[in-house]
C-alpha cells in the first residue's frame, strides 16, 4: 500500500498491509498543518509555555490553530494526581481533568479546549485494548508499533477534522530519553513520514547551562539532548534555548554544527518577568515567520489581524511590566510551598492586576498552627486576601480564622470553592449562633453541617472523574454586587470541582444572619456566590474563577479583589476599618 493510499482507504489493518493507522473520516492531507514540540536535556523548561506563545502568534495572523498535550503517565486523567506533585488539576468547560499546561493555552489562545486536546497514555492504552476486545485489530497481534501509535496519531488527526484547524499544536509531555514517552516521539516521526514534507514542523526546546562557577554558558547538555531526538529519527526543523540570559552566538553555532539546525533557526528563550512577555519577543525574533515559512503557510495568514492583536497585547505588557501601582494580596493554603499547585490563581490576579495597572505581589500564609492572633498578625500587611480551593481538615481552623479576620477588620476577600464552604463555616459559627459548624468533608458528626455532600454524590464509589465537574450556568441575583460584577447578567458560566455544597437546610438561617447568596445554580438549590453587604468586599464562589480568567479579560471576582484592596490601600487600613465605604472600588474595566 502508498501512503496516497492509506488516507484514501479508512483502513484499520487488512491481511493485506501492515499500515495500522486509521484515518478519520473528513480528513485531508496537507490541510493540516503540525507543529510538534520535543523537551530535551530536563523537564519543566516550559514546552506548554513556548507552545502556547507560539501557538498565539499564528492564531494572531487569523490562522486558526489547536493543541494537544500527550502526556506519558498511565493515569486516565490528573484528577487523581497531587497538585504539590504535578502541579494544579485544571478542568475543562466539559469537565475534563487535565494538566495545568492546558490553563496557559487556554489563557493564551483566550479560547474553551474540549477533552480531545488532552491525552495521556492511559487513554491511548485504554482505547487500544477496548478496541482488541471489540475484535477491532481482526487476528493480528496488538503491539506497540503500529498500533499503539496508530492510535496516537489518530487522536491528532480526529482534533484536526473537529476543529477544521490549519495548525495542530502537539506538546509531547517529558524529554526525550524517557521511557515512558518513547511511543510518542515514534508516533511523531511516522505522522511526519506520511503527512509529508512542510506538514510537520519539529521543536526541540533545550536548556543552556550557565554554571556560576565557570560564568559562561555551556551548550554540552543541549547538544546531548537534541542528539538523543536526532537518534529517534527526529530531525527538528527549530531549536528554543531556554536560558538565564540571552543566548551568545558562540553558543547558538555550537549547537548548529552539531544538530543541522542552521543558526536562523536557533533562538534564545531567556527568562522574562512575565511569561506573557515572551509571545511578543518570539514575534520580534521572527519565530513565527520562520514557522509559517517552514510550513509554507504564508498565503493562509492575514497582516492585518496580525497588527490589530499585536497591539491588543502589547498595551497588556506595558502594564506588566510597568505597573503604577501596588498591593499585597494573601492566600491561604495547604501547597503554599509549591506555586504550580496555583498556577491558575497566579494568572489570574496577575490579568486583575494589569487590567487595573497594578502589581499583585503575593503572600502566603501557612494556615496549619494559626489562632485568631496568629490570623491577625499573618495578615497585618495585606491588603486583600483569598482562601482558595482545597480538599481535607489540614490548616482548615486558621483558614477560618482569617476569613472571620478579614470579616471583622473589613479587608477584602475571595473565597474559592473550599475557600466559599469555610466562609459559610465561619459565618455560621460567630454570627448565625450555630456553635461547632462545619463541614462534614472535616467533622463527620458536626452538630450543624452547614456543608454536605452533594446528593448525587452520595453514591459515588469510584474516584476518578467523580466530582460536579466542568462548566455549569449560575444564575446572579440582580441588585447585588456580584450583578454589578458581572454588568447584569442573568447567568453566568463558571467552572466547578466540587464534591460538598452549602446544605439548602440552613440557607434561609444564614440568610437571616445577613449573609446574601447572589448566586444559584438555575433551577436547583445549589449556592454558587455569597457575599456579605456592608463589607467593601467580602465575596465568595463554589467556583474556580481562576479557570476562565484570560490575558484580556481577566474574572470580574479577581478584579473585584484586587480593586477593593487598592481601595484599602488608599485610604490606610485604620481608616477602611472606621468607614467601610471609603475605600470605594475602582470602577473596574473589563
Ligand atoms: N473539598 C471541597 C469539595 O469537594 C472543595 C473542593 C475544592 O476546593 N476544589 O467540595
Amino acid at each position: 500500500m502508498s501512503i496516497n493510499e492509506l488516507f484514501k482507504s479508512v483502513a484499520t489493518q487488512t491481511e493485506e498491509t501492515e499500515f495500522a493507522t486509521p484515518i478519520p473520516d473528513g480528513y485531508r492531507r496537507g490541510h493540516t498543518k503540525y507543529v510538534i514540540v520535543f523537551g530535551t536535556v530536563m523537564s519543566g523548561l516550559g514546552k506548554g509555555i513556548f507552545a502556547s506563545s507560539l501557538a498565539k502568534l499564528l492564531q494572531d495572523k487569523g490562522l486558526r490553530v489547536a493543541p494537544i498535550k500527550l502526556e506519558g503517565y498511565l493515569n486516565v486523567d490528573s484528577g487523581t494526581l497531587n497538585p504539590y506533585r504535578h502541579g494544579e488539576v485544571f478542568v475543562l468547560d466539559d469537565g475534563m481533568e487535565c494538566d495545568m499546561d492546558l490553563g496557559t493555552y487556554e489563557r493564551m489562545l483566550d479560547k474553551d479546549l474540549a477533552r480531545d486536546s488532552f491525552a495521556t497514555s492511559g487513554q491511548v492504552y485504554q482505547a487500544v485494548l477496548e478496541r482488541e476486545r471489540l475484535g477491532g485489530y481482526q487476528g493480528r497481534d496488538v503491539q506497540m508499533i503500529p498500533h499503539v501509535t496508530g492510535e496516537v496519531k489518530r487522536r491528532l488527526r480526529q482534533l484536526a477534522v473537529r476543529t477544521g484547524a490549519d495548525v495542530v499544536f502537539v506538546e509531547i509531555g517529558g524529554t526525550a530519553g524517557d521511557f515512558e514517552n518513547a511511543y510518542f516521539i515514534e508516533a511523531m516521526r511516522q505522522l511526519a513520514y506520511e503527512e509529508g514534507p512542510e506538514n510537520v514542523c519539529f521543536v526541540a526546546l533545550t536548556l543552556i547551562l550557565e554554571p556560576g562557577i565557570l560564568g559562561e554558558q555551556k551548550s554540552k547538555a543541549a547538544q546531548l539532548g537534541i542528539k538523543r531526538l536526532l537518534e529517534m529519527g527526529i530531525q527538528p526543523h527549530l531549536i528554543a534555548c531556554r536560558a538565564a540570559n540571552p543566548v551568545t552566538d558562540k553558543v547558538r553555532e555550537k549547537i548548529s554544527i552539531y544538530t543541522n539546525v542552521p543558526i536562523s533557526r536557533i533562538f534564545s528563550m531567556h527568562d522574562e518577568a512575565s511569561i506573557y512577555l515572551i509571545p511578543a519577543r518570539m514575534r520580534r525574533e521572527g519565530v513565527d515567520t520562520q514557522v509559517t515559512h517552514l510550513l509554507n503557510l504564508v498565503d493562509r495568514a492575514s497582516p492585518r489581524a496580525e497588527q490589530r492583536a499585536a497591539e491588543a497585547w502589547e498595551t497588556f505588557c506595558d502594564r506588566i511590566r510597568r505597573p503604577r501601582h501596588e498591593v499585597a494580596i494573601a492566600i491561604t493554603g495547604k501547597y503554599t510551598a509549591v506555586r504550580d499547585s496555583y498556577a491558575s490563581m497566579i494568572k489570574a490576579l496577575e490579568h486583575a492586576g494589569a487590567a487595573l495597572d497594578a502589581r499583585v505581589n503575593i503572600q502566603w500564609v501557612e494556615t496549619t498552627e494559626l489562632d485568631g492572633a496568629g490570623a491577625a498578625r499573618a495578615l497585618a500587611g495585606a491588603d486583600g486576601m483569598i482562601v482558595p480551593g482545597g480538599f481535607g481538615a489540614r490548616g482548615t481552623e486558621g483558614k477560618i480564622a482569617c476569613i472571620r479576620y478579614a470579616r471583622e477588620n473589613v479587608l477584602p476577600f475571595l473565597g474559592l470553592c473550599f475557600g466559599f464552604q469555610m466562609a459559610v463555616v465561619e459565618f455560621a459559627r460567630n454570627e448565625c449562633g450555630l456553635a461547632g459548624a462545619n463541614s462534614t468533608e472535616i467533622q463527620h458528626d458536626t452538630p450543624h453541617p452547614v456543608i454536605d455532600l452533594l446528593p448525587e454524590q452520595r453514591q459515588v464509589r469510584e474516584f476518578g472523574g467523580t466530582m460536579r465537574l466542568g462548566g455549569h450556568d449560575v444564575e446572579v441575583l440582580p441588585g447585588t454586587l456580584a450583578a454589578r460584577m458581572f454588568r447584569q447578567a442573568r447567568t453566568v458560566r463558571l467552572r466547578f470541582r466540587h464534591r460538598y455544597e452549602v446544605n439548602p437546610d440552613y440557607v434561609e438561617r444564614l440568610a437571616k444572619g445577613g449573609l446574601v447568596f447572589s448566586g444559584k445554580a438555575p433551577g436547583q438549590p445549589i449556592m454558587q456566590i455569597l457575599e456579605l453587604p456592608g463589607h467593601p468586599y467580602f465575596v465568595a464562589t463554589q467556583s474556580h474563577p481562576e479557570f476562565t480568567s484570560r490575558p484580556l479579560a481577566p474574572s470580574p471576582f479577581y478584579l473585584g479583589l484586587v480593586a477593593a484592596a487598592l481601595g484599602r490601600r488608599a485610604v490606610g487600613p485604620a481608616e477602611a476599618a472606621a468607614a467601610p465605604q471609603a475605600c470605594k472600588r475602582k470602577k473596574a474595566k473589563r
